[in-house]
């Protein structure tokens, strides 16, 4: 059985786990190693049985803590070339498996794919992990707008992991100034709670099981208003599993990976 971690995710840290077989990979590490070894046990998640960490891109909320909690473990740190080379000295003594755009990288039972975002960081990358009994899980945040790489890689996963940044009332009328608003916005920012529940609405299939959430902006943007947006547009679409929204503090998990209730029900005629 995979289940799925969020341990932490937002502007000042982001942090998941998917576990499978007695394995997990861990999918970036915006924290510090302490914080993210407190916030696993607070779920029961070993990180004993971490195999690698996968890095999205650079930015500190992602990879803060990455190449201590490298070393301490003694695992590889898979991220795209550009990324690896802007992290520099932060990941000295951390050894390096590049993940490539058409390579897929094997990680005890799990394939990792990948594919670049629309984000003002080096070589930012979206996610999949697919694990040994078939299941999927993709994370994609810090977009700024899902591109047809982001959808193409998406398109047949049990679990997304999906940024969910801002209402875009909210973020027009918060205290940022303009030029800020507009680089929240903009084609290299972050993915709004409407253009998630689009990207949602195109991605569903009566597979997808889980979707959780992620990256929520705290000036511009709260639960309520991010499940209010998502939930109906899901429900549209015919999405009969489980939603949940990430936070910054509070860690989720273990979420089951099960296929939704459309494919169960396929499944039983
Ligand atoms: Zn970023
Ligand atoms: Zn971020």
């Amino acid at each position: 059985m995979t289940a799925l971690y969020v341990l932490g995710s937002g502007s000042r840290g982001n942090c998941c786990a998917v576990e499978c077989d007695g394995a997990t990979v861990l999918i970036d590490a915006g924290f510090s190693p302490r914080e993210i070894e407190r916030r696993a046990e607070s779920t029961g998640l070993s990180l004993g049985s971490v195999g690698a960490i996968v890095l999205t891109h650079e930015h500190g909320d992602h990879a803060r803590g990455a190449g201590r909690l490298a070393r301490r473990l003694g695992v590889p740190v898979l991220t795209a070339p550009g990324t690896w080379v802007r992290l520099g000295p932060r990941m000295r003594h951390a050894e390096h498996r590049a993940l490539g755009l058409c390579t897929r990288v094997q990680i005890g039972p799990f394939a990792v794919t990948a594919c670049p975002t629309s984000h003002d960081a080096a070589e930012p990358l979206a996610l999949a992990v697919e694990c040994a009994d078939g299941s999927r899980v993709g994370v994609a945040y810090d977009l700024g707008r899902p591109t047809a790489a982001v959808r193409y890689l998406l398109r047949d996963m049990t679990a997304i992991v999906l940024e969910a940044n801002h209402d875009d009332v909210l973020l027009r009328t918060s205290a940022y100034p303009p030029v800020v608003q507009r680089r929240i916005a903009g084609s290299g920012g972050h993915l709004s709670n409407r253009a998630a529940a689009e990207l949602l609405t195109e991605m569903h299939h009566p597979g997808l099981g889980v979707v959780v959430l992620a990256h929520l902006s705290r000036q511009c943007n709260t639960t309520d208003d991010a499940r209010a947006t998502v939930a109906p547009a899901l429900r549209r679409a015919g999405f009969g599993g489980a939603l949940y929204v990430a936070d910054q503090d509070e860690p989720l998990g273990p979420i089951p990976v099960v296929p939704g209730a459309g494919a169960q029900l396929r499944l039983a005629l």
